[in-house]
């Protein structure tokens, strides 16, 4: 029963009892349809979409690609952004999102100032314009805003960093909150904080922004140990790992999303693992950057949880996002059936897998959803149950099926805050959002 009022599924009965019911309730049938919750996106710059499959190659005399190497490529694009080129590839980035199931999105959003390094008149026009894709597409969207101060640990930024810059802490978190005063009455909208990393800020900034954070119960994200570099780093600075410092600093707690988190000692396991962290696993960029393999069994044993992203979107797919976070660990331990709870007599991975999809990512982005029940945002995707790759589905295997082999293909229909926002694999701004990405990818 979706509600008269904006947003929220008001109660789940049989089919048969709607009938009884009063009032005007319209009744429609999905036929070899299931419902399932909207996935969570929780970590996503959605820029970085225009240089898909531009950073798939190499210097011919350049021995080593690597993560460092692809962001000189990440940072090329962002120097080149206008705010309407900007809205066009966040537009057309959070629409290929919803048709793939995904319904909401944690914005990391790191670019503040124009093309030269200054100010806009509007501190929080980038910002302002990104929030407005999402909500041309029908996409629920928290603005997790970046603090950007250093170019590596007590270095000054770089040139080509130069429209990241947050240069004073108390002017980014008045700005922050500007920018979370501007959206309070818009239904898809909310704003999160999120130091970039302990490369990007001073470590005095964590506990203030933290404590910003927690005051208003908004998210707090951080990038954290996605490359070992970041750990030696940390060492010589700081003699403390990522993870220690952040725990030095009193910000590991449940109210952390700390993302990546791809090399961690048994330690920082425990530590992230004690407080219930979300660690936010983007599997599908960590591979196409090498990364390193996110420890997820031994964070999810430790008490962690793990939330998807897709980050660089070099994929948009969910199911991708959440079954490799399973197959890597897999891979790496020659094992099968990591990582999972026992239902009955079975221990599986399906329930858990989809659980980081859903309800895990809404705990990260502090929404109450993820999850179909009375009262939950109504965010919602119908997938087809005679699709070609489901054939032989059970009601015991239907949600490996899903979890663990079917593509984003499946999803047919998506709802996001109780409105039909895709109907039989249409949005309605297909065309439009294409076309307006393809022109600005036709630039140089
Ligand atoms: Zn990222």
């Amino acid at each position: 029963v979706l509600p008269d009022g904006p947003g929220r599924i008001a109660d789940i009965v049989p089919a048969a009892a709607l009938a009884r019911r009063d009032g005007d309730i319209v009744i429609r049938r999905l036929a070899d349809r299931a419902i399932l919750p909207g996935f969570v996106n929780a970590h996503s710059h959605s820029f970085q979409r225009l240089i898909r499959g531009r950073t798939q190659w190499r210097p011919a005399g350049r021995v080593n690609a690597d993560f460092w190497s692809w962001r000189e490529a990440m940072y090329g694009a962002a120097l080149a952004l206008t705010p309407e080129s900007l809205y066009d590839a966040a537009r057309f980035c959070f629409l290929e999102m919803l048709h793939a199931g995904f319904t909401s999105v944690g914005e990391f959003h790191y670019l503040q100032r124009d093309g030269d390094g200054a100010a806009y008149d509007e501190p929080n026009a980038l910002a302002l314009r990104v929030i407005a894709a999402a909500e041309a597409v029908g996409m629920r969207i928290c603005l997790l805003n970046v603090a950007y101060a250093t170019g590596g640990i007590d270095a000054p930024l770089a040139p080509e960093q130069r429209r990241f810059a947050t240069p004073e802490l108390q002017a980014y978190l008045d700005d922050t909150a500007a920018l979370a005063d501007a959206v309070r009455a818009r239904p898809l909208a909310s704003v999160g904080v999120a130091p970039h990393s302990i490369r990007a800020v001073p470590r005095e900034w964590l506990a203030p922004i933290h404590a910003w954070a927690k005051n208003r119960d908004a998210p707090f994200h951080i990038h954290v140990a996605e490359q070992p570099a970041e750990v030696d780093a940390s060492m010589r600075a700081y003699a403390l790992r990522p993870v220690d410092l952040l725990a030095r600093e009193g910000v590991v707690g449940p109210e952390l999303s700390a993302v990546h988190a791809t090399h961690l000692t048994p330690d920082e396991v425990a530590l992230l693992g004690g407080a219930r962290a979300t660690v936010v696993a983007c599997p599908g960029t960590e591979r196409d950057l090498g990364d390193g393999l996110l420890p997820a069994g031994e964070l999810v044993a430790a008490g962690a949880h793990i939330a998807i992203g897709s980050d660089s979107h070099t994929i948009i797919d969910p199911f991708e996002e959440m079954r490799l976070v399973e197959y890597h660990e897999r891979l790496h331990r020659l094992q099968r059936v990591v990582i999972g709870h026992n239902h009955g007599e079975r221990f599986s991975s399906a329930p858990a897998l989809l659980e980081m999809g859903t309800h895990n990512g809404a705990r990260s982005l502090r929404f109450h959803g993820g999850r179909i029940d009375s009262g939950t945002l109504a965010d919602f995707i119908a997938i087809d149950l005679e699709h070609r790759s489901l054939a032989g589905w059970t009601r015991d295997s239907l949600a490996a099926f899903i979890a663990l082999c079917a593509p984003a293909d499946i999803v047919t229909d998506v709802w996001v805050d109780g409105v039909q926002r895709i109907r039989q694999r249409r949005h309605e701004h297909d065309d439009d959002a294409t076309a307006a990405f393809r022109a600005r990818t036709l630039q140089p």
